[in-house]
């Protein structure tokens, strides 16, 4: 698995809830195996006391009755009939000298160990000793003191303990690696499913985000949880968002609609009184600025409404075959002037033929619209550079300037009617220019896109394909 897969899992919610839940499975499962263990284990080891405390005292009985000899009697008898295996006894006289021992043969290396074992005060200290034999097994010893004051010391191996124990202690890995595995791949697949819905709403937010399109809808399943609610909620407040951007938007266009008519009357009425009668006392100066204001006011309607009209899919092209690269040194020549004022050279990169089947009253606005803002947004001293290729089936055009550049998080909200950049409040404009640039490409059935460096410049690409093709609704 790459490193970038992981990266990207650890960042899903559903990989993270998964990998708590299986912690606390894991964690959880194994105290309660160590809980068992330790309770068994005690419980076998009390079990292990209980029979030598019982044979220690059919010990002392068996001495009690016949002395030394009446003990070893008992030892071999009792030896000789159990299934089980036999036990460590030995009898210590008051100085501690063993007079009597009967040893298991695996337990040799705990009798020739016995002076070390000799100076254990038993009896005053505790009554059990355990002692580890290469590390297999344990043994358990209890001791008592006999009638006339010797020890007895009665042991057994733990071996019946160890048995027991051990498969436990293996079946914990052979049981516990698959139970982590399967809790976890398990709770992988259902965290995977319970964020389905979550995956759909944030799906649906970007795609309305990403390609303006605010008909995107979460898929509501109807299973009446927390999750339908919010994917119902969220479909909602779409519903009503879009409800209002529209309403919005048509009063805007029914508002630009209606203000043209009166004021291309007013216009009219400027101009019919400014032939009539050359006034004097600075009243034509006042109506020459009164038809330019006029003229201003109805170029920007007239944007509105074309863009209006585009976004629609109802914008009209009257297409014929254009040579894009004569008619970019048509809008280059317009333009020269403010490039000059400016000390802006505009150099020209053109490959011939160049030709695509477009509308070039409107293709000549969106060229007007980027070079007049790669001029407008260019520092004096600066370059602008027009590039035309033709590319199999399609025209690509290049505007690259030398100048501020656009933030990151502008570059999806440039192309929106009526958006300004924060740094470009102090030029001239309307936020108009590039919603119209894109509304006319994308009636060509072309693209627009920026690639933009702050204080570095910023390069526009229209791509328009160079045939006739459909205009996308
Ligand atoms: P405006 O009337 O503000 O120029 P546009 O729609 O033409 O409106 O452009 C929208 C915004 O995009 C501008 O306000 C500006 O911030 C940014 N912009 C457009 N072209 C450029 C460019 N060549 N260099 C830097 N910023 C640009």
């Amino acid at each position: 698995m790459s490193s970038n897969l992981i990266n990207r899992l650890r960042r899903t919610f559903g990989f993270r809830l998964n990998l708590w839940y299986a912690s606390i499975f894991t964690i959880s499962a194994c105290l309660l195996y160590g809980v068992l263990y330790v309770l068994i284990s005690a419980g076998i080891a009390r079990q292990d006391e209980d029979i030598l405390e019982a044979q220690k005292k059919e010990y002392a009985a068996a001495y009690e009755a016949g002395g030394l000899r009446g003990l070893q009697d008992y030892i071999r008898v009792s030896d000789a009939s159990k299934k089980e295996e036999p036990y460590f006894v030995r009898v210590l006289d008051p100085n501690l000298h063993p007079v009597l021992e009967s040893v298991p043969p695996d337990w040799i290396a705990f009798a020739t160990n016995h002076q070390q074992l000799g100076s254990v005060n038993i009896q005053t200290t505790t009554p059990y000793i355990r002692i580890p034999k290469n590390a297999r097994t344990d043994f358990t010893i209890t001791s008592d003191k006999l009638v006339d004051g010797r020890q007895l010391w009665v042991g057994r191996a733990a071996s019946n303990r160890e048995t027991l124990l051990r498969p436990f202690r293996h079946i914990f890995f052979a049981v516990m690696t698959p139970i982590v595995l399967l809790g976890f791949i398990g709770g992988a697949l259902s965290a995977h499913r319970a964020m389905k819905p979550v995956r759909e709403i944030v799906a649906t937010a970007r795609s309305i985000i990403d390609t303006g399109k605010l008909d995107a809808r979460v898929p509501v399943r109807h299973s009446d949880d927390e999750l339908d609610d919010l994917a119902q909620l969220f479909n909602r407040m779409l519903d009503q968002n879009q409800a209002l951007i529209v309403g919005m938007r048509e009063s805007l266009d029914n508002v630009a609609h209606d203000l043209r008519t009166p004021l291309t009357r007013l216009r009219g009425t400027a101009e019919t009184a400014l032939r009539a009668h050359p006034a004097a006392d600075g009243a034509t100066e006042a109506l020459a600025d009164c038809i330019e204001e006029s003229d201003r006011v109805l170029t920007i309607l007239q944007t509105f409404l074309d863009v209006a009209e585009a976004e629609a899919g109802a914008m009209k092209l009257t297409r014929s075959q254009t040579n894009i690269s004569a008619l970019w040194t048509e809008v280059i020549e317009l333009y020269q002037y403010v490039a000059e004022e400016k000390k802006i050279f505009v150099m020209q990169d053109f490959t011939e033929p160049c030709d695509a089947c477009v509308d070039p009253t409107r293709m000549r606005q969106v060229f007007a619209n980027l070079l007049d803002n790669a001029i407008k947004y260019t520092p004096e001293g600066g370059q602008v550079t027009v590039t035309t290729r033709k590319q199999n089936s399609e025209v690509i055009v290049r505007v690259r300037d030398t100048g501020m550049g656009i933030p990151a998080e502008e570059q999806d909200k440039i192309w929106d009617r009526l958006y300004r950049g924060d740094k470009s409040r102090s030029q001239r404009g309307l936020g108009l220019g590039l919603s119209l640039v894109r509304a006319i490409v994308q009636a060509h059935g072309g693209r627009a896109q920026v690639i933009s460096q702050p204080a570095q410049g910023s390069e526009f690409i229209i791509t328009i394909p160079s045939g006739l093709t459909a205009t996308p609704a």
